[in-house]
């Protein structure tokens, strides 16, 4: 008799074996796995778990179809809040939201939430199951900008609603983080983000590629010249940041995205590819989010062995439990309370090593997180060919300097309303990281959704008064 207080555990490739190849780590629940799991939800009447999602996906619903084996059900009652479920099975940090409030993790593991909807979303695909698009349109030209999980989710919703939208994505392949950012090995680009995206254009969404918005046409261009009577800004938060420390400058230093960018959309992994990336041999990555352990977990695969280096301790590390986890499990060393002070370089340019710090923990600081304060004295240098810095990203400012009266705070967020996507400029909207700075998957979706009902509720007001 299995323990109800435990979730069925899921299946995972060989930490030493995945260490070498991009294949995905996870291999998910089958059904006779995810039935069980749904077993162990007790349909709570006031389900918890809703709150903590952001898009309200009617969670105690769609795990009651699953416990009975009515998985196409299961997928229509997910898809109604959802349009990128097999991403958001994945990379959703459920740990903090639906799975955090979900009454069985009182006392003992909370019903596994995210690898359940991860199985509907596979078996719904497998089985060409598609989301159903609008009957009718009503003949309303919406813009988005960016094929984001914020630009994809608004266009879907709107989509559904009858609009005519158009997105307009600067790189050559839609998807924003989820295509370039985010690795084959947790988030498989072909077989689940393209088909995900295709559902998205099921719904007749248009999606144009190679157009970069501020430089190709403006938002003002669009709504005076191109008929577009909304435009949704959802252009992300791409900017990488640096330390600002001597030496970043040397060959063989990458930011995170553009390390993870070559990797993931230019495919610089694959023998069929000509795109160049460093295979350093010791490689430290500089930072301890998610996208650190991205970034430590591709260069490991791609021959390096590789040291995180982070300046607080590892109660503060900003990335996910599971990502941690994995990253240890594979072999990545973490060099904690360690800050770099300089990279060195050789006499042709490139990086030959890096001179770091120890630091220790004070009090806390405006973050709520004890501040690392540098042990005097303590400076020692590593030996390595290559440096990634993951410091985090911001918004690019090319929207915002670009489109009159669009007004953005001092870290060059856009500026919206939560509930709407409202920006200063009438008849423009926006969502996402652009709003909000570097967050999540399923923050960037909320946004997309509410930006999709404020956008519907602006049009009908407009159209109503005219
Ligand atoms: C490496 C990495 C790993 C991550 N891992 C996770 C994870 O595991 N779980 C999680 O929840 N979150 C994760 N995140 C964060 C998450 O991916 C983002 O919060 C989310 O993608 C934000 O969505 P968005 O739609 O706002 O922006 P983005 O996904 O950044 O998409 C914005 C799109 O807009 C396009 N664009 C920008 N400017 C213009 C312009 N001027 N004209 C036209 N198009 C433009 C960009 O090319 C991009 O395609 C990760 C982020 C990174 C970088
Ligand atoms: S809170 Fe947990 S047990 Fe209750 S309905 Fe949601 S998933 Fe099921």
């Amino acid at each position: 008799m299995a323990d109800v207080l435990k979730k069925v555990p899921v299946r995972e490739q060989d930490p030493q074996e995945r260490a070498a190849n991009f294949k995905e780590v996870c291999y998910g629940y089958n059904r006779e796995e995810a039935m069980e799991e749904a077993s162990r939800c007790i349909h709570c009447k006031n389900a918890k778990c809703i709150g903590g999602c952001p898009v309200n996906i009617n969670i105690p619903d769609f795990i009651a179809q699953v416990k009975e084996g009515n998985i196409e059900a299961a997928y229509q009652i997910i898809s109604e809040s959802s349009a990128l479920p097999a991403i958001c099975g994945r990379v959703c940090p459920q740990e903090s939201q639906c799975e955090g409030k979900c009454i069985r993790g009182v006392k003992g593991e909370p019903v596994s939430i995210g690898k359940l909807e991860r199985f509907v979303a596979d078996w719904a695909r497998e089985q060409g199951i598609r989301p159903v698009p609008a009957s009718e349109k009503n003949g309303h030209k919406v813009a988005v900008i960016g094929s984001g999980p914020a630009g994809l989710t608004c266009a879907g919703d709107l989509a559904r609603m009858g609009y005519d939208v158009t997105i307009f994505e600067a790189l050559h392949k839609a998807g924003g983080v989820l295509s370039y950012g985010i690795p084959e090995f947790r988030l498989p680009k072909d077989e689940v983000v393209a088909a995900e995206i295709e559902n998205v254009k099921s719904l007749g969404v248009k999606i144009e590629t190679n157009v970069i918005i501020g430089k190709s046409v403006t938002v003002d261009e669009l709504m005076e010249d191109e008929g577009y009577e909304a435009v949704f800004i959802g252009s992300g938060a791409g900017l990488p940041m640096f330390m600002g420390i001597p030496g970043e400058n040397a060959n063989g230093v990458f930011s995170a995205n553009e390390y993870l960018t070559r990797n993931n959309l230019m495919k610089a992994f694959r023998e069929d590819y000509e795109t160049p990336i460093a295979h350093g041999k010791k490689v430290a990555v500089v930072g301890g989010g998610n996208v650190a352990m991205d970034a430590a977990r591709t260069a490991l695969r791609l021959g390096a062995e590789v040291h995180i280096i982070y300046r607080r301790s590892e109660e503060e590390l900003p990335a996910r439990r599971e990502e941690v986890h994995h990253a240890k499990e594979e072999g990545i060393i973490f060099n904690l309370l360690t800050n770099p002070t300089e990279i060195l370089v050789d006499d042709n340019g490139w990086v030959k090593g890096i001179r770091c710090i120890r630091m220790e923990l004070g009090e806390p600081d405006a973050s709520g997180r004890r501040r690392p304060v540098p042990v005097e004295g303590s400076e020692f240098e590593m030996e390595v060919d290559t440096v990634i810095m993951s410091l985090g990203t911001s918004p690019n400012p090319l929207i915002s300097s670009t489109t009159e009266g669009l007004d953005v705070n001092r870290k060059k967020c856009i500026v919206a309303d939560e509930d709407n996507g409202q920006t200063s400029k009438e008849g423009v909207f926006a969502g996402g990281d652009a709003v909000t700075g570097a967050a999540t998957v399923i923050l960037a979706m909320g946004a997309g959704k509410a930006a999709a009902k404020g956008i519907h509720e602006y049009i009908t007001g407009k159209n109503r008064k005219n």
